[in-house]
């Protein structure tokens, strides 16, 4: 299929393998470029040899949503496992079930506290304040109180980010799920799981189509006039950083085998004092508990999550969203208005926050704005 393409792909993750899939269904040509030597973003997983466990090796990720659409076009190339998340958070030497809600805060304050008494004990530990919440801390002790936060929100956030709350937008806050019962499933959301033959499977099947063309170890440079672009590449990198490096986070994790068969019990604690200088621990057996010999496998595979600043050279994994990069951001896409035949997105080249399934949701979107402007 050399040459004659309709349409190229920066990016072999969710992001762009949705994009380039979308437009194959439809007929287009589409040569998909991939700097990495493996597909599937961060989402790539290594099935470890011994134990046929999955390691999610960008840390743990947990698909859910409540996008109907999203979870048919994934259905359509593997169906997803029955796994539903739960988060344990680590305080001062004890364990406690998040997202914030019944559970958590009765045990954090003695209490007894029912559904309908606790808003208002929420309301009297967080105080009265007027206006918008100007930032994270502002937002956080809104939502949750200062004793709450300061147990389970600031260090953790001072750790995940290396900045001040006050610094940080306040959006991120509200990724946190507050309940008033005590489910203490970590998503709400309608649909939930892990590809059930796993991730990497899950990626092959998306690009394998005839009209797709897959091109491994092959980074883009601009340039590219005659084709429709689209982009999922970190939108500074896209550019060469001609406008300066925009603010990012990086993460490394510390990956140890532990010779039990199952070592903390649940998929993900998080350790949200500051003297742990990890943020949590993955623990990734649990993801697939339907592949019982993995799942009884003597040995398991731990991850411990350190956050790290990011330098150039360093991969990219969250987008840092503070005033000062907002900027920097809309300078860039400005930038990218001279570049009319291509689309950026995905976390990396959107510099959003993105959830898997809102990646999926944009993709699916920019793939069909493009097909119909094209009929
Ligand atoms: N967060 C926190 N304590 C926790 C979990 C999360 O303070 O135990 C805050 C923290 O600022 C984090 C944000 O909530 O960056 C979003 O958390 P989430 O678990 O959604 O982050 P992700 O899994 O995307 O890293």
């Amino acid at each position: 299929m050399a040459g004659n393409y309709d349409a190229l792909v920066v990016g072999a993750g969710l992001w762009g393998a949705t994009v380039a899939r979308r437009l194959a269904d439809a007929g287009q040509k589409v040569r998909v470029l991939e700097s990495r030597p493996v597909i599937g973003g961060n989402c790539r997983c290594e099935i470890d040899p011994a134990t046929g466990i999955e390691v999610h090796i960008y840390g743990s990720h947990i698909f859910h949503t409540n996008n109907t659409a999203v979870w048919a076009f994934l259905n359509r190339f593997m169906e997803l496992n029955a796994y539903h998340h739960q988060v344990l958070a680590k305080h001062n030497g004890e364990l406690y079930f998040l997202p914030l809600g019944l559970a958590l805060v009765n045990r954090f304050y003695q209490k007894q506290l029912t559904p309908s008494e606790l808003p208002a004990f929420i309301a009297a530990e967080a105080g009265h304040a007027e206006g918008e919440p100007r930032n994270f801390e502002e937002q956080a002790i809104r939502l949750i109180g200062r004793p709450l936060y300061e147990a389970f929100i600031r260090e953790y956030t001072r750790k995940q980010w290396n900045r001040d709350p006050k610094e940080l937008s306040a959006a991120i806050i509200c990724r946190l799920p507050v309940r008033v019962n005590y489910d203490v499933g970590y998503f709400t959301a309608r649909y939930q799981g892990i590809p059930a033959e796993g991730f990497n499977r899950l990626f092959e099947r998306m690009l394998d189509h005839p009209n797709i063309h897959l091109e491994l170890n092959t980074p883009f440079t601009l340039g590219e006039k005659n084709l429709p672009v689209y982009s999922s590449a970190p939108l500074d990198a896209l550019f060469g950083y001609r406008l300066g490096p925009l603010t990012w986070r990086s993460l490394r994790f510390e990956t140890v085998r532990q010779p039990v068969m199952d070592w903390q019990g649940t998929s993900v604690i998080n350790y949200v004092d500051a003297d742990v200088p990890w943020t949590r621990i993955h623990e990734y057996k649990h993801y697939h508990p339907e592949w019982q010999e993995a799942f009884a496998a003597k040995e398991t595979i731990i991850a411990r999550e350190y956050p790290a600043d990011w330098h150039l050279g360093d991969e990219p994994y969250y987008p840092v969203a503070t005033p000062e990069t907002a900027a920097l951001v809309e300078r860039y896409r400005q930038l990218a208005k001279e570049y009319p035949n291509m689309v950026i997105g995905g976390r990396l080249g959107a510099y959003r926050y993105y959830d898997m399934d809102q990646s999926v949701a944009a993709a699916l979107e920019t793939a069909d704005r493009a097909l119909k402007e094209n009929k």
